[in-house]
Order: structure tokens, then sequence, then C-alpha cells
């Protein structure tokens, strides 16, 4: 049996995979991508994609491809039991934050097409129909035995795996690494309807908490096309088997306002599970996305948070695999990104409880707190200063990691990433698309030693506001653009 070469393995083409693959092909890293089916999904699964996404597509070329495909969150409505309280304009909720101040509104199935579309523009492609049965670790080397289409056996022999297959991976499984947490007794739906009402209007999102939990109405591409979320009441939960009807009596049982349907694209339940891995790899084999980490789809998160999860790990694989770095250097995908789960978890978790407590005490805070404290909070400018960093991913940082030199100018830290400012009337991040480290001076600061020649360097004369006066100092950048170190000092300070 004739045995594929490669460097790196990767199983699984959903989105985490597809973009593994995606950044590895910037650094020039040679690669397989399995995956059992035979495309990528056509289900509509994770509808937004953040804007920390949006500025990684936007390094791989396809940013302006998914903008001209998904459209953008109008305003979001906060109901309860079928009133509206509380609106929020989303448009450019972001501005001055980042290239993409919105939420955009794409389809998992055409996310994961732009990515494959990708590859194959570069000349590479994913092998499909290919199954993972197992994995061999010996020395320098990975190989994986997988199943082709047509029922046999074939080999792959790689440097380094990483298992993008998904929250019940087989890779995780072999690799024995235990996927810790728990999974919600409610049981949810999600519809994927055309409905019919003067309630809901075009491109708005609707969150109507009620008396026993919460129904969204979340707006698609095409007209009157919502993704519908929600909690199936006890007494449907006996039914053997919920057919649609049943979910269009939940839904407007649940709405409390007019509304009819017209049409029905994809109706599901499933239960939430909160769990995650406690080490995200184990020698040269890794895991990354949904294998690593599973949270409650009403975030948002799943799916960006394993696109950023791979473009972690790409730029860590390159160095190694080049010997640009120690293999030590691949310890901290872990350290960082395990950190990061964690972090997400405890957020999604806490804002799921207050969602679907039961009692008194829920259906006060549902119906009477949360929109209380968001009227207050939608009057703060500093507020909404902070939600949208959280929700679109721009707030993730690692201020923890081994590499972080602790260090600040103003408010800004290492383990930040980059702010977002003009720079000669173009976006920074338009300056900070090459693959490798960056050193940014500033001001008057002294133009630096041979130490970083092999860095991208800029010189910035215009400093802007938020470094708080502060004028002469450097920003040492790592590949994916957070900050690994902030000061006026360079001495001591190196790239890896
Ligand atoms: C209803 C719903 C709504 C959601 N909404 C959102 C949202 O709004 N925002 C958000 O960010 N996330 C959302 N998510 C979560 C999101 O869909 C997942 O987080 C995302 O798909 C994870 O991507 P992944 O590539 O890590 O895994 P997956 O998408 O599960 O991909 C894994 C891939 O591995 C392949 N595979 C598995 N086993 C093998 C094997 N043995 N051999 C070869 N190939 C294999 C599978 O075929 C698959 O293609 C939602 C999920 C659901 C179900």
């Amino acid at each position: 049996m004739e045995t594929q070469q490669t460097t790196v393995i990767i199983n699984g083409a959903g989105p985490t995979g597809l973009s593994l693959a995606c950044q590895l092909l910037r650094y020039g890293i040679d690669f397989i991508i399995l995956d059992k089916n035979e495309k990528t999904t056509h289900l509509s699964k994770a509808m937004v994609v953040h804007a920390r996404t949006m500025e990684i597509f936007h390094e791989i070329g396809v940013a302006e491809k998914a903008v001209a495909q998904g459209q953008t969150t109008g305003q979001m409505n906060l109901m309860t039991n079928g009133k509206i309280r509380q609106q929020l304009q989303l448009t450019r909720f972001g501005e001055g934050l980042t290239q993409f101040p919105f939420f955009l509104i794409l389809e998992q199935s055409k996310t994961e097409t732009l990515l494959a579309e990708h590859l194959v523009s570069e000349g590479k492609q994913v092998q499909w129909n290919s199954e993972f049965i197992r994995l061999e670790e010996s020395g320098d080397h990975v190989t994986v035995t997988y199943k082709d289409g047509n029922g046999a056996e074939r080999q792959i022999t790689g440097d380094y795996l990483v298992g993008c297959d998904g929250a019940k991976s087989i890779v995780r499984h072999q690799l024995g690494l235990a996927f810790e947490g728990d999974t919600e007794e409610e049981l949810f739906f999600v519809a994927d309807v055309k409905i019919n009402s003067a309630t809901l209007q075009p491109g708005n999102a609707y969150v109507n908490l009620t008396d026993g939990g919460f129904v969204i109405f979340f707006p698609m591409q095409g007209e009157h096309h919502y993704r519908v979320i929600g909690i199936v009441p006890d007494e449907f939960k006996s039914k053997e088997e919920l057919a649609f009807d049943d979910f269009k009596t939940i839904i407007k049982i649940q709405a409390q306002f007019e509304l009819g349907f017209e049409e029905t694209f994809w109706f599901s339940t499933y239960r939430v599970h909160s769990r995650k891995a406690n080490s995200f790899g184990r020698g040269r084999c890794y895991i990354a996305g949904d294998a690593a980490h599973i949270h409650t789809p009403a975030g948002g998160q799943g799916m960006n948070t394993g696109i950023q999860d791979a473009y972690n790990l790409a730029w860590k694989l390159a160095y190694v695999i080049k010997g640009k770095a120690d293999p030590s250097l691949l310890e901290t995908y872990s350290i960082e990104r395990v950190a990061n789960a964690e972090k997400l978890l405890k957020t999604t978790d806490r804002a799921f409880d207050l969602l679907t407590t039961e009692g008194i005490f829920g259906r006060f805070f549902r119906t009477y707190m949360i929109p209380f404290v968001a009227a207050i909070a939608t009057k703060t400018s500093f507020t909404m200063r902070s939600v949208f960093p959280m929700i679109s991913m721009l707030s993730i940082k690692y201020p923890h990691s081994p590499l972080t030199t602790k260090s600040h100018i103003g408010k800004i830290h290492a383990g930040d990433r980059m702010p977002y400012f003009l720079h000669k009337g173009v976006s920074i991040y338009e300056q900070l698309k090459n693959p490798g480290f960056k050193l940014l001076r500033f001001g008057n600061a002294a133009i630096p030693d041979d130490l970083f020649s092999d860095s991208v360097q800029l010189h910035i004369v215009g400093v802007p506001a938020f470094f708080e006066g502060e004028t002469d100092f450097y920003i040492v950048l790592r590949p994916d653009n957070y900050i690994s170190y902030i000061g006026r000092d360079l001495a001591g300070i190196r790239v890896v």
C-alpha cells in the first residue's frame, strides 16, 4: 500500500480544519486535509461571522467575498412576552474598533464553501470521502490510517496531526484527552423558517424573554427568513417524535405576537453541551474547534472560536516546522487556547443559565431585571464600547501566556490584540497582513538593532489618542497580531 507523505495532516474539513488549511497555505506549509463527508455542509448552523474572524479572513483574502455574500444585522430588539422593550442599532456597532464593525450574517454552509474554494484557488483541495480510522505516533512522525470512498484502508505520514473533527472527535478519543463538562437538561429547538409577521422587520433580530424561557428570531438571508431558537416545553418533550407542526405551535405560544409560517427549511432539536478538553494536544497531535470545546450555540461563538484556534496554532506549527522556533512554542497553543475556552464556557454558561432558570426567580430575572439592566446599559457609551469587543471576540487576549512580556503603554497591554486605528488614512490591519513578527516603532523611538531585521518594521508618526499621550515606544507583534511586548526599551526582547 502506497503511503502519502505530507507535513501536517488535518482531520476534518469543517470551518476549523478549512481555516487551518488556509492559514498553513500563507506560511507555505504542506498539508493533507481529510473529511469523511463528500462535500462541505449544506446546513446553516453557525450564522454569524464575528469581527475578529473577519480580520482573519481579510488576511487570507476572503473577507470581501464574505461581505458580498452575507448581510449585516440591523437592529436588536429586546422583548418581554411579545412586547418590544429595548432597541439597539447594530449596523455599525463597533465603529472605530475594527475594519469590520458589524455582525455579518453568513450561513456556515457559505462560510465553509468560501474557505474550500479559497483552497482550490490556491491549488489545494480537501480529500473528501476519507474517513479517519486510527493514528500511530512514533518518534518524529504520525501515521494516519483512513478508509477511502471504496472502503479501502490507506495511510498518510506527516510531521504533525491536527484533529478538527468536531465534538465527537476520534482524534481526541485516540489521544485519550478527557472532554469534561456537562449537558443541559433542557431540550432546545432550532428552526430555519419563512415567517410572515408585522412585528418582525427585515434584517432585525428579536430576543423575546418569556415567563418560561426565551425565543429568539434571528434574521437570515432571504426575505422573511428567520432562525428561531427556543426551549421545547415539558409537555412536548414526552412526544416520541416532534413534527414541525408541533414547533409551529410552540413558537406561536412562546412568541406571543401574531405570526404565520410560510415555509420551513430546517428544524432540529438538541441538548446544549458545555465541555472542553484540559489539554489541546499530546506529542505531535493537536485538537482544535469543536473537537476541543463545545458550548451553547446561542452565543454564536462556536465556529468563530474554532477558526481562531486554527489561527493560533498555524503560525506556531509553521515556525517550528521551518526550524525558526523551538518545538516548545507549540505548548503555548494549548496554554492560550485552553484558557480562552475556559473563559468562554464560563460566560456562555452564565448567560445561558440566566435565560433558562425556572421558577419565580428566573421569570423575574428575565422579564424585569434583564430589560432594566439593558435600558441602563444601552444609555452608557462605556458599557456599549465593551459589549461589541466581547461578542465579536476583539477582546480576546493572552496576558498570562509565556509569549507575553508583561508591559503596557496607557491602557494597551502586552497580550492584547493589536488595537485598530487608521495609519495614513488606512486601517493599520492593511499593513499587518504579513504572516510574520512585526515591529512597530512609534514617534521618535530609536531605530532598533539587527535582532529585528527579519521582522516587518513600520514607523508610525501620528500616535493614536488611546496611547494616552505617550509618543515614543515600540510594539512587537506576533504573526497573529497579538502584542508580545509594548514599551520603550527593546533590550532583552526577542522574537521566537
Ligand atoms: C444549530 C446550530 C447553530 C449554531 N450556531 C452557531 C453560531 O451562530 N455561531 C457559531 O460560531 N457557532 C454556531 N454553532 C456551532 C458551530 O456550528 C460549530 O462550532 C462549528 O461547526 C465547529 O466547527 P468544526 O470545524 O470545529 O467542527 P465541525 O463543523 O463539526 O466539522 C468537523 C468535520 O470533521 C469531519 N469528521 C468527523 N469525524 C471524522 C472522521 N472520523 N474522519 C474524517 N472526517 C471526520 C466531519 O465530517 C466534519 O466535516 C452552531 C451549531 C449548531 C448545531
